[in-house]
C-alpha cells in the first residue's frame, strides 16, 4: 500500500481509468441484449464503508448488478418520458472536468475554462435569436433553470399581487418555482387549451384583463415549446406578442422542444421563441446528454444578476473578469464544478451536424410511428406529433389502454409511459434516445399491433 492512497500516481490513475472505461464499454455493449425494465433489488451495496481498502473491479461489478435492476433509461428500448440515452463523450468530458476540478463560480479563477463554458451559452443565445446582452447559465436540469428564470422575472416585476399564467399542459416545475419564490398557489392561472391542445392565446388575454380589473398584477406568461404530455408547441409568436403588449415576462419552457431549433422542421415550429425573456432547455433530453444538464437563457443577463448576486467579506479577494460572467452572481450556486465541458466537448467533437441529423432522425421516427399507429383500427391517435411525442388510446377505453401499456412493457423490450390528455388516459411514446433507430421503432410498432 502506498503512503498516500488518496493520491494515486500517473500509473495508478491510468490503471484505474482503464478499468472504469472497460466497465462502461461492457455495460453499453450488453444493453441491446438486456431488458429495459427489471424489477426487484438484490444488491448488497447497502453495507457501510469498510475501514480497509476494497477492490475496484469488485465494487464496479456490484454497481453493474445494481444498474441491472429498475429501468434502463440509457437503452434503445426506453421510449417513456423524455429519453436521451446519454452521450458517452459527455461522460468522458465530465470525468476530465472533475479531474481538473476547477472552481467556476467566479470567472477570474478559471478564465479560459469559463470562456469555454460561456461559448456554449453564447452559441445558444444566437441559435434562438436573442439580442446582444443576452446570457445564461448551465444548471443541473430544467427545474432549476426554471427556478432561476422565475426568480429573475419576479425580481423585475413581481410583488404580492403578482399573477403568473401557464398552459393546461405546462410542466409542474413552473408552478413549483413560483411556490419556491413565495407566490401563493392562487396566483397561478391555468390557461385552457384550444381543441388542438395548445395554449389558447385569446383566453390568456381575457384572463390577464380580468386579473387587472381585479387590481392584480399579471407578471409572467409561460408558454410550452414542446409540452411534456403531448410534445406540442404553444403558439409562441402570438403569446410572445401578447406578453409584450401586456408588459409580461415571456418565459418559454423548451426543456424538451427547444433543441429542435437545430432542425429545419423545429425552427419553423419554434417561430416566436426569439421573443422570449427566458428560455429553458434540457440538454439531458434533446441534446442526448446524461442527466444533470439544464440551461436557462435570458434576454438580458442583468435580470439574472439582479435576482442572484450576493456578497461576502470572505470573497473580496476575488477579482472580476471583464467580458465573462461570474456564475455565482447569476445563479443560485456559489461553488460549482466546470459544468461546461460536458456540453462543449460533445458539440465540438461530433459537430453540430451530427446533432442535427440525430434530431431529424427522431422526428422521422415519430412520424413513422404516428403513421403506423393510425393504421391500427382499434387505436385512437389523438394528435399528429409536432416533434417526437406520439400518443394513442385503445378505442375500448381506459382499462383497455392500461392493459395495452402493461402488455407492451411486460415483454421487457420496450418501455412506454402514460399521461392524461383532454381528460383521457393516453399511452405515450417518445423516440428520442440517441440509441433508438428505425429497427427499434419497427419492432415496437409490431409489438403494439400484436398486443392491441
Ligand atoms: C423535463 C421537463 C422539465 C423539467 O426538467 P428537469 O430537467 O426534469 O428538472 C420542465 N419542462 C418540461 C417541458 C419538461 O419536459
Amino acid at each position: 500500500m502506498t503512503e498516500f492512497p488518496l493520491e494515486p500516481d500517473a500509473e495508478a490513475i491510468r490503471e484505474m481509468g482503464m478499468r472504469a472505461i472497460d466497465f462502461v464499454a461492457e455495460q453499453v455493449e450488453k444493453w441491446p441484449r438486456t431488458p429495459v425494465w427489471r424489477p426487484g433489488a438484490t444488491n448488497p451495496l447497502l453495507a457501510p464503508p469498510p475501514e480497509l481498502p476494497g477492490e475496484l473491479d469488485k465494487l464496479l461489478s456490484m454497481v453493474g448488478d445494481a444498474a441491472d435492476r429498475g429501468l434502463n433509461t440509457a437503452s434503445a428500448g426506453y421510449l417513456a418520458y423524455f429519453p436521451a440515452g446519454g452521450l458517452i463523450s459527455a461522460a468522458i468530458g465530465e470525468m476530465v472536468a472533475m479531474s481538473l476540478n476547477r472552481f467556476t463560480g467566479f470567472a477570474a479563477l478559471a478564465p479560459e475554462l469559463v470562456a469555454i463554458e460561456h461559448s456554449v451559452i453564447a452559441w445558444l443565445c444566437r441559435l434562438f435569436g436573442l439580442p446582444e446582452g443576452a446570457g445564461g447559465l448551465i444548471t443541473t436540469g430544467g427545474s432549476l433553470a426554471t427556478l432561476a428564470a422565475v426568480v429573475a422575472a419576479r425580481e423585475r416585476g413581481g410583488g404580492p399581487d403578482s399573477v403568473l399564467y401557464v398552459g393546461e399542459y405546462a410542466h409542474h416545475c413552473i408552478a413549483k418555482a413560483a411556490r419556491l419564490c413565495g407566490l401563493p398557489d392562487d396566483r397561478i392561472r391555468i390557461v385552457p387549451s384550444t381543441a388542438e391542445l395548445r395554449m389558447d392565446a385569446g383566453r390568456a388575454a381575457e384572463m390577464i384583463a380580468a386579473d387587472r380589473a381585479r387590481g392584480l398584477r399579471p407578471f409572467l406568461l409561460a408558454a410550452a415549446a414542446g409540452s411534456t404530455s403531448t410534445g406540442l408547441i404553444d403558439p409562441l409568436d402570438e403569446l410572445g406578442e401578447l406578453a409584450e403588449r401586456e408588459g409580461l415576462w415571456f418565459h418559454v419552457d423548451g426543456a424538451y422542444g427547444a433543441p429542435f431549433q437545430l432542425t429545419e422542421r423545429g425552427r419553423a415550429l419554434l417561430t416566436g421563441i426569439e421573443r422570449a425573456d427566458s428560455i429553458v432547455l434540457d440538454p439531458h433530453k434533446s441534446l442526448f446528454l446524461p442527466y444533470g444538464t439544464g440551461v436557462v437563457l435570458v434576454r438580458s443577463e442583468s435580470a439574472l444578476r439582479a435576482a442572484h448576486s450576493g456578497d461576502g467579506s470572505y470573497l473580496h479577494d476575488i477579482e472580476r473578469c471583464a467580458g465573462l460572467p461570474d456564475y455565482a452572481d447569476i445563479g443560485p450556486e456559489l461553488s460549482r464544478e466546470w459544468r461546461g465541458l460536458r456540453l462543449w466537448l460533445p458539440l465540438h467533437l461530433h459537430g453540430i451536424g451530427a446533432f442535427r441529423r440525430a434530431l431529424t432522425e427522431k422526428l422521422e421516427l415519430a412520424e413513422f410511428a404516428h403513421r403506423e399507429l393510425m393504421r391500427i383500427p382499434r387505436l385512437e391517435v389523438p394528435w399528429a406529433p409536432d416533434l417526437t411525442v406520439v400518443g394513442f388510446r385503445h378505442r375500448d377505453g381506459t382499462a383497455a389502454s392500461r392493459q395495452l401499456l402493461e402488455r407492451i412493457n411486460g415483454a421487457g423490450r420496450y418501455f412506454l409511459s402514460s399521461t392524461e390528455v383532454a381528460g383521457a388516459y393516453t399511452v405515450r411514446m417518445c423516440p428520442l434516445s440517441v440509441r433508438t433507430h428505425a429497427e427499434q421503432m419497427e419492432e415496437v410498432i409490431r409489438a403494439i399491433a400484436a398486443a392491441v
